[in-house]
């Protein structure tokens, strides 16, 4: 079930502290983290794995990417799946070894593989032109292949990643040869990596990518290369909807553990869960500035749009949206809730029912941890909000909004123009 919130006095409550206040503090938009949530999530995805086999958990941080998040995860002894400089960089910064963190970038510059490897991060390769290159760039490393597995899954055809013919991974009838070719060039090969897609519900498809991971992992163990680990990505969804099942991700890694220990060698499984670990830490507050009826539909009009949360513009997701100051309230009408961008995909929900909302009310917009704030833009030149986390009925901000000012930053007008 979607997870959802306590109320006290007709208030929402987050980590113990009250959404309302939180809003009147730090203004709005802000998104604020439950890092308890956090630490459970990990510890909870973590524990399933690992009471069946050796498992590392390398936390997906493009999901998001909060120095004060990912600090949460290094104390809890999560790994990192990074997809780009910047991220390694962030995760380095805050205390995560090299070791910790393995790289799995598409279509990457010769630059970017030299610094990665240089930091010393483990490079999972996504193309065979991306291995010929860093055989010259640092011959002899440590490496493994992401695989495009044939089977996809996700919340949208937008982040399906696995299929046939997709742009991610080596594709299956190029994956012996590319083993024994990594051989001769003398690389230290480590593993095997398939990411199937974002969001996923069912179990099944990881069940059927295994499969092939694990029959190319005997195939590969034919050429004479003994491989350490099965890397099976990450993509486990979330409820979003308040009545939508959860994965069971017991029976997941139940079943994904047996078949590895039953058909291979492998001594270590890694999992890279993003949305699984973040997405329900956090909800994202924005206030009420404008309520409208247009006659054939009823708006609430809020300060968070899609340069806020992208998502339901994005992607059409759904998220589940309340009054954080009118917690529990009988609603009385169906509303749009929709941003401050002017475009009219611009929405964070479609005809929900809300408890007569008014201007100044706060709107949470539910499971904002993942892929919200590390997708904001500044499109219509609104500064990036901030952002909160909540311990134990405290509050602490861990990113202060932008200003105005900043947007110009790094922009120059060119003297002439200026004469
Ligand atoms: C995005 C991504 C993930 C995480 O996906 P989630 O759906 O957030 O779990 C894991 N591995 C790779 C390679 C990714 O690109």
């Amino acid at each position: 079930m979607m997870r959802e919130f306590e109320g006290k006095d007709g208030v929402m409550m987050i980590g113990g502290k009250s959404a309302v206040e939180i809003a009147e503090e730090f203004g709005t938009p802000v998104y604020v983290t439950d890092e308890q949530r956090l630490r459970d999530n990990y510890r909870r995805i973590y524990g399933a794995f690992s009471r069946y086999m050796d498992t590392k958990i390398h936390y997906a941080c493009k999901a998001n990417t909060n120095l004060a998040i990912l600090k949460v995860l290094e104390q809890e002894g999560s790994g990192i799946d990074a997809v780009s400089i910047g991220e390694v960089k962030s995760c380095l910064k805050v205390g995560y070894t090299p070791d910790r963190i393995m790289y799995t970038g598409v279509n990457v510059s010769d630059a970017e593989l030299k610094a990665v490897s240089d930091l010393g991060v483990m490079i999972n390769l996504d193309s065979v032109s991306e291995m010929e290159r860093l055989a010259d760039i640092a011959p002899g490393s440590d490496v493994s292949f992401r695989v495009t597995p044939g089977v996809g899954s996700g919340h949208s055809a937008k982040v399906i990643t696995g299929s046939k013919g997709a742009k991610f991974g080596i594709p299956l009838d190029e994956v012996i040869n590319t083993y024994a070719r990594a051989k001769d060039l003398g690389f230290n090969i480590k593993g095997i990596h398939a990411h199937i897609g974002s969001g996923g519900q069912v179990v099944e498809p990881f069940m059927d990518m295994m499969e092939v991971l694990i029959e190319l992992v005997n195939e590969i163990k034919a050429i004479g290369i003994d491989l350490e680990f099965i890397d099976m990505g990450g993509g486990i969804g979330v409820p979003y909807k308040p009545q939508e099942e959860e994965m069971e991700v017991g029976e997941l890694a139940m079943n994904i553990t047996d078949m590895i220990q039953e058909e291979t060698d492998i001594k270590t499984l890694i999992l890279e869960p993003g949305r699984y670990i973040v997405c329900d830490t956090t909800v994202l507050l924005t206030r009420v500035n404008d309520v409208k009826d247009a006659g054939t539909k009823k708006y609430v009009g809020c300060d968070a749009g899609f340069n806020t949360l992208i998502r339901p513009a994005m992607y059409d997701s759904y998220h589940y949206v309340a009054l954080a100051n009118k917690f529990g309230r009988a609603c009385t009408d169906k509303y749009d809730v929709v941003g401050p961008i002017c475009e009219s995909g611009d929405y964070l929900a479609h005809d929900r029912v809300l408890p007569d909302p008014r201007e100044g009310d706060i709107v949470a917009v539910y499971n904002a941890g993942a892929y919200g704030f590390s997708m904001s833009s500044n499109y219509n030149s609104r500064p990036l909000c901030a952002e909160v986390l909540v311990n134990d009925g405290k509050a602490e901000l861990i990113r202060e909004a932008e200003t105005e000012e900043e947007q110009w930053r790094h922009q120059i007008i060119p003297e002439r123009l200026l004469r």
